[in-house]
């Protein structure tokens, strides 16, 4: 195989050569593109296509930010403080906690910082590219210099290239020129001299295409390319994305506030110490320790962590969080603006009817396989006045005259897509209400391959979701010919004529026109999807302007398809609306299918209105604003609508779930809450402006997010709340022994033995914990609502003051009841601390339900967190060795007794206090 070269100095440009002489030097075919061979050749010589990436944050800095933290400091300074004091002791055992505590804050982050980089890899941008004579999908960063590229609107564009074939192609190039308007693309050569931005018949890696289609050829790659040169600038754009969610910044925030009131209260401890004359140092190491406890430096972590794992389980129900803030908001959702069709619907179209000049005809068999017939079908639709023969001639498979056989022919020569057959399997290649078209022809024995032959492409207007229909302008023996297919009430009013089923062309007059509208409207209704199909023979081929072109058509019939629905949606909207979330049918397709459709879903209910695109035109932002609520489907949208549809629920309130899939949706997802993106039918665009990606753009999916959303908010909500109950309890213990003049109830060592142990262990278990069984029955927690309310700091503090005067409790009977040595009084008092804290890992479950409703067993992980927490700490007390580190004495056995029973009465204590909620809040 000849070596391609690359451009030698002085050589002309790219764009200054034809594209045939551009094609030939690379090597390629502008059809076929590159063999399997040939493109493995070369990516051993020239690299991947991408850029030099931004150095990740290694583990050792990861390591060490775990120690930038203020209260670390403050430890290390008690160490020091010991060390000074020749309290060796002390000084190894709080250092040891201290690394414990940042190696396991360490192996936390690193997990998470490595699922979310996992998940950053599992959406690659993909790029079309012909190889060894097929269309293909491949990872962008595959592609290799003298690649045949397919584009269409919406891609991104993968790599630098240069134009072969261009179809109203138009890119957006803002990130490499700054210049916003699209730029006109076209294959024609240029002078060599031409600034970049000028250079119409190239385009270049990570512009956008923001219109119609193009085949092009790659010339560069990777840091090749004109955006390579300038990469260090995006890298800074890609590091900006690394934020921090709402919610991590509020904790963040309120553990500095906790942090200040621990100074406060540890002034108090100090002082009434000093008072009593208890000896400085103790006093001091005290305070400190104090402050430790108060300040819940496990929070963050917890928060990253439960964030991260929630979103790895999240792409398992195909939900791909972009970003993670929109975790927090997805649990808020109060609407979903959702796509109807392949999210609602399987978008695998069966022409089921044929409507042409005034008959109806019937489509049979099932899915891609071309077996079924097309039969006059009797008794005929609902339609009045039906051809002018009525129904009794014509029948039989014969197709029915040439004026359907015209249809049909239209229908395939205006047809981007392909059927094949793959292992007796039929499948279509691209839009599958264009691949029923052509299963439809193939029953009536017309075949793609033949007909184009016949009429070989001259020129298209591809198909755009704004324009809502297409042509294609083939050459034929009389000249040639513009066939054009799209929405009926679009493309109506671009005809003139008619043809008749015998073929011949006639006006097309006013009751003409009425009866087709009627029958679209008939099989809307059915919930079948409707495509009307014309054509304009074209005497001489003349370059006239898209609009000349698109005009004086000669109607020619409608196909009607089926869609089924996807079996899991009218579920998922079901549980939806259960949770309190609206949803809402966005559609470019007709109103009566899109209606028929929603009801079928359970989506639209009596009393609900539907808009159309036209009627949305004519209200004011303020009157949709006020009609929104009770809108359950918009038809025949644009992606203009969405963007109000957006704000008008925006202005409600509303917390707004909004899908999209084509480029110009990347405006309306922006503005959502939740923008979503379809993972299979969405283009680059819309996914990089999306918070979350559906891999398999199905509705249910968008309801499993939300769930889980909610789940993973109420597991941070868990696991923050019983956190604080402990840190308030270790607080409260020391503040009350102080008020009491007792001696000091929990040693320093101790209390940050519990905060790396006892706390630490189990939240990370609740962090886990599976989702509550009426996690869909609750209405949306409001946007504004805290993570911590009023109520819940008051339960919080509660809580922590129960398990404080369980521990003082503990702690007294053990000195004054049974005379015991404080050392033994400490011993019990941390004990039982310890299992009560450990207990109440598992009332922190639910604020309502009781953990025998919840089901013991069913968070495992928070049993074996309790089993190897409770192991440790008896390992603490019944080791000999480890009684001097950690201060404890050995015990007798009635304070066994008394620490199991201590120990297990946050159980009952909230079980009851559950118990008394439930009956409040039960219906009367
Ligand atoms: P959504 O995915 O938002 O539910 P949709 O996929 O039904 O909407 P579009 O794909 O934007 O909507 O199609 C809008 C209308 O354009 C359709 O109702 C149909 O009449 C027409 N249409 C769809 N696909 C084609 C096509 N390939 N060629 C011509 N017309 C088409």
């Amino acid at each position: 195989m000849m070596d391609v070269e690359r451009q030698t100095p002085g050589a002309a440009p790219w764009h200054a050569l034809t594209a045939e002489a551009v094609v030939a030097q690379w090597g390629s075919h502008p059809e076929r593109g590159l063999t399997g061979e040939e493109v493995a050749r070369r990516r051993s010589r020239d690299g991947f296509n991408e850029l030099p990436e931004a150095a990740a944050a290694s583990w050792l800095g990861l390591l060490l930010s775990q120690f930038t933290n203020i209260v670390i400091w403050v430890l290390i300074g008690a160490a020091v403080v010991s060390g000074l004091l020749k309290d060796w002791l002390d000084a190894a055992a709080i250092l040891a906690i201290v690394l414990l505590n940042g190696l396991l804050g360490f192996v936390q982050e690193y997990r998470a910082e490595r699922s979310l980089a996992a998940l950053r890899k599992l959406s690659v941008a993909m790029a079309r590219v012909f190889r060894d004579g097929a269309l293909q999908s491949v990872p962008a960063r595959e592609l290799v210099p003298g690649d045949v590229i397919a584009l269409e609107a919406g891609d991104r564009v993968p790599a630098d290239a240069r134009l072969i074939y261009a179809a109203n192609f138009q890119t957006q190039e803002a990130s490499l020129t700054g210049e916003s308007t699209p730029v006109r693309k076209r294959p024609e050569r240029l002078a060599a001299d031409v600034p970049l931005a000028d250079r119409s018949n190239m385009m270049f890696m990570g512009t956008v295409a923001v219109s119609g289609k193009a085949r092009a050829l790659v010339v560069a790659t990777g840091s090749g390319t004109e955006l390579g040169r300038i990469a260090a600038m995006i890298q800074k754009a890609a590091e900006a994305e690394r934020a921090e969610t709402p919610l991590q910044r509020r904790l963040e925030q309120f553990g500095y506030q906790l942090l200040w009131l621990a100074l406060g209260v540890v002034s108090v401890v100090f002082a009434l110490g000093y008072l009593r004359g208890e000896p400085l140092v103790e006093m001091f190491l005290t305070s400190v320790s104090l402050a430790v406890a108060a300040v819940p430096e496990g929070l963050p972590a917890v928060v990253t962590i439960t964030l991260a794992l929630g979103v790895t389980r999240m792409v398992k129900r195909h939900a791909l969080i972009r970003k993670l803030p929109a975790v927090e908001t997805l649990g808020s959702a109060t609407v979903i603006c959702t796509d109807k069709t392949g999210t609602l619907t399987k978008n695998e179209m069966t022409v089921t009817r044929l409507f042409v000049d005034g008959r109806v005809f019937e489509v049979t068999g099932e899915g891609y396989e071309p077996a079924g017939e097309i039969r006059a079908s009797s008794p005929a639709l609902p339609l009045e006045g039906g051809g002018e023969g009525g129904g009794e001639d014509d029948r039989g498979d014969d197709g029915g005259g040439a004026g359907l056989r015209e249809l049909l022919t239209a229908a395939v020569l205006c047809n981007g897509a392909t059927l094949r057959q793959e292992h007796g399997v039929w499948q279509v290649i691209g839009d599958p209400t264009e691949g029923a078209l052509l299963v439809a022809a193939a029953k009536a024995g017309l075949a793609k391959d033949e007909l184009e032959r016949r009429a070989p492409l001259e020129r298209e207007i591809p198909f755009d979701a704004e324009r809502k229909m297409m042509t294609i302008i083939r050459r034929t023996a009389e000249g040639g010919t513009a066939y054009s297919k799209g929405a009926p009430d679009v493309l109506l009013r671009r005809c003139t004529s008619r043809m008749t089923l015998d073929g011949r062309t006639e006006p097309l007059d006013d009751a003409h026109r009425r009866r087709i509208a009627e029958a679209n409207a008939s099989l809307a209704q059915q919930s079948l999807r409707v495509l009307a199909v014309a054509h304009r023979p074209l005497r001489h081929r003349r370059a006239d302007s898209d609009d000349d072109i698109e005009r004086e058509l000669v109607f020619l019939g409608l196909f009607a398809m089926k869609d089924p629905l996807r079996p899991e949606a009218a579920e998922a909207v079901r549980l939806c609306r259960q949770a309190g979330i609206r949803t809402a049918m966005i559609t470019g397709d007709h109103k009566d299918t899109a209606v028929a459709i929603a009801r079928e879903l359970g989506l639209h209910r009596d009393g609900e209105t539907a808009l159309s695109g036209s009627e949305l035109d004519n209200l004011t932002d303020e009157q949709l604003a006020q009609r929104v609520e009770r809108v359950g489907v918009y038809a025949r949208v644009s992606a203009e609508h969405k963007l109000r549809i957006v704000r008008a629920w925006k202005r409600r309130g509303a917390v707004v779930a909004m899908t999209g899939d084509g480029v110009n949706d990347a405006p309306a997802i922006k503005a959502a809450d939740i923008g979503v993106a379809m993972g299979i039918a969405g283009t680059d665009v819309t996914k990089e402006a999306s918070d979350m990606v559906v891999t398999d753009d199905n509705f249910a999916s968008i309801a499993a997010a939300v769930e889980e959303g909610r789940g993973i908010f109420d597991n941070i909500q868990k696991t923050v709340h019983f956190l604080l109950s402990c840190n308030v309890s270790e607080v409260l213990v020391m503040l009350f022994a102080a008020l009491l003049g007792l001696p000091l109830p929990l040693l320093p060592i101790q209390i940050l033995w519990m905060n790396l142990v006892t706390d630490g262990i189990p939240a990370l278990a609740l962090a886990v914990d599976p989702k509550a069984p009426d996690l869909m029955q609750r209405p949306p927690r409001r946007p504004g609502d805290r993570l911590l309310d009023r109520a819940r700091l008051l339960s919080i503090g509660g809580e922590g003051l129960m398990l404080a005067l369980i521990a003082l409790a503990a702690f007294g009977a053990s000195l004054f009841l049974w005379h015991q040595t404080v050392e033994q009084a400490r011993t019990v008092a941390f004990t039982v601390m310890v299992v009560a804290q450990l207990v109440h890992a598992f009332n922190s479950r639910s604020e309502r339900l009781s953990l025998f409703q919840l089901g013991i067993a069913t968070n495992r992980s928070l049993v074996w967190a309790f089993l190897l927490s409770l192991g440790v700490q008896l390992a603490v007390i019944t080791i000999p060795a480890a009684g001097p580190i950690f201060k404890v004495a050995p015990l007798p056995l009635e304070d066994w007794e008394l620490m199991a029973a201590m120990g297990l009465l946050p159980l009952f204590i909230m079980e009851a206090a559950k118990a008394v909620r439930r009956s409040r809040s039960a219906p009367a």
